[in-house]
């Protein structure tokens, strides 16, 4: 079978819901970079888009780079199928970026050791096999 079958086979990534601000967003993490909205009066970043900064309702903002950088708040772990394009087992994790939003992912790679709770994490960026691209996690280890 050739590659491009194999590929053709394999379930599709759930599709987003875009939002008014969701676009660039996406193009940044097909690029391989997560910009998030930056507040041009306060320099408070938010996530997921909006209109206005939420901490001081500015409408002045900048798509800007993020570090990458976060930990753990909260994590589970699915035994069940909902989606064919996750097979069970599956996590998912909540992260607090370094920036201060809250980002909903995957976590990458190796577990880790004790409690999921409060360990550091760096984002990268994994293209699935219908070939759309995700943010996920990884340990941060040192
Ligand atoms: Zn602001």
């Amino acid at each position: 079978m050739a590659a491009e079958d194999q590929s053709a086979a394999a379930p599709a990534t759930p599709k987003r819901v875009m939002g008014l601000y969701d676009r660039p967003f996406w193009s940044h993490v097909a690029a391989g970079k997560m910009c998030l909205q930056c507040c041009d009066a306060c320099r408070s970043f938010w996530y997921p888009p909006a209109a206005v900064c939420p901490a001081c309702l500015a409408s002045d903002w900048t798509w800007t780079p993020v570090s990458g950088r976060g930990s753990i708040l909260s994590w589970v772990v699915y035994h069940r199928a909902y989606l064919p394009a996750y097979p069970p087992p599956y996590n998912v994790i909540a992260v607090r970026l370094e920036e201060g939003p809250l980002f909903m992912s995957n976590l990458e790679g190796g577990e880790p050791e004790g409690s999921w709770i409060g360990a550091p994490v760096r984002l990268t960026y994994t293209k699935m096999p219908d070939g759309a691209v995700l943010p996920r996690f990884v340990l941060d280890r040192p």
